[in-house]
């Protein structure tokens, strides 16, 4: 009769393409129990919006089925989000695993559309997600969400976030009186209101916080890389943008300031015709490779021009909620998954980091008991 070693020797053959290593030794693998040729098991997936869940499911089962003498097999599925920063800081924010910065070298990109899609899209894969709207200057999240006339509240000297489709939301849109005022907003003064933001938020428990930077690179980028360990940094450009050399100067800032980059979202990158349903490249094909050379980090999606995307983050509809099922909303799913995927790589990076150092710090074997 088949045991436990057989189980997960043929299970150690089931490789994560992300993460490329067997799901065993990543501890996939939950509350294994044989008995009498009855197995069952639960896999455990680093997040919700995996990008492989389909494919690591089917080779479970193919690896199981490969197995002889089993009478019964029970697979349950999940996730559990993977720590992609250290959270061991006093900062406050030991609830919060990960925090993506979503940055733009200019305005006008689509990155506070992309921040706020993505987001949606994490959530809906089943995922915690918060959004802090960090553009100061020219917070647009409540508008984007319908929420113009939205506030928060302050309870036991914590803000509470806003909630909104299922994200919970902080902006200095919420401050009616105070956002007329941030344009004369200088350095200390809004890195203050920075740090407020992400550590004195009653977030609860968050498997991703987007924050949605300003444009270029300026004082809240920088406190935001500078104030808390993030995961790291999403850049958003424009098939035109990556003619300039300002996205270049964004991700060179975070590089100088050793936050790892994620990767790379490219907006309106091209046209899907009504009439013909072609994808049309009116600003020139192959951004993917173009950005890749020029940065040298992966390309993470690419999202299309599309009224409907305009409209819905003008009306405060936005295309997640409104038309999910739309090609435009599966672009914004492929990116938010391949997102996600980077995170767990970053975490599993970290994990082992972390593992090394506790193992550097192990005193030696006394050579004595030997
Ligand atoms: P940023 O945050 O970079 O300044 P926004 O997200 O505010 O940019 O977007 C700028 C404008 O472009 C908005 O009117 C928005 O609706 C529109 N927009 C953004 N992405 C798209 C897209 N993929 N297709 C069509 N319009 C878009």
């Amino acid at each position: 009769m088949v045991g436990v070693d057989q189980v997960l020797e043929k299970l150690s053959t089931v490789i994560d393409p992300d993460l490329k290593k067997d799901i065993v030794s990543m501890g996939m693998i939950k509350d294994l129990e044989l008995d009498d040729g009855n197995l069952k098991f639960t896999l455990e997936l680093t997040t919700p919006a995996c990008p492989f869940n389909v494919e690591i499911e089917d080779d479970v089962r193919k690896a199981i089925a490969e197995l002889s003498d089993l009478k019964n097999f029970d697979l349950h599925v999940t996730a559990k989000v993977m720590e992609g920063r250290s959270l061991d800081d006093d900062t406050g924010m030991a609830t919060v695993k990960n925090i993506i910065g979503v940055a733009s070298g200019k305005g006008g990109v689509g990155k506070s559309t992309v921040s706020l899609n993505l987001a949606l899209a994490l959530s809906q894969s089943g995922a915690k997600v918060g959004l802090l709207d960090a553009d100061i200057y020219g917070p647009s999240i409540p508008l984007m969400l319908g929420m113009k006339d939205g506030s928060m509240n302050v309870e036991e000297n914590k803000l509470q976030p806003a909630d909104s489709n299922g994200l919970k939301v902080v902006s200095f849109g919420f401050f009616a009186d105070q956002s007329n005022q941030a344009a004369i907003y200088r350095g200390p003064i809004i890195s203050g209101i920075l740090k407020q933001f992400l550590v004195d938020t009653n977030w609860s428990e968050l498997d991703y916080l987007i924050v949605d930077l300003p444009p270029g690179t300026g004082d809240i980028p920088l406190t935001l890389a500078q104030t808390i360990p993030i995961t790291g940094i999403l850049v958003v450009t424009t098939p035109q943008d990556i003619a300039s050399d300002v996205a270049v100067k964004a991700v060179s800032m975070f590089e100088k300031l050793n936050v790892p980059i994620l990767g790379v979202v490219e907006n309106m990158n091209h046209f899907v015709c009504s009439n013909c349903a072609h994808k049309h490249y009116i600003f020139g094909e192959g951004g993917a490779k173009k950005i890749s050379e020029k940065f040298n980090i992966p390309f993470l999606g690419e999202i299309p021009l599309n009224a409907e995307i305009m409209t819905g983050s003008d009306l405060g509809k936005p295309i997640m909620i409104t038309n999910p099922d739309s090609p435009s909303s599966d672009a914004f799913r492929q990116s938010a998954k391949n997102i996600a995927a980077q995170c767990s790589i970053l975490a599993a990076k970290l994990q082992e980091e972390m593992a090394s150092q506790s193992h550097d710090k192990e005193p030696l074997p006394d050579a004595s008991t030997n």
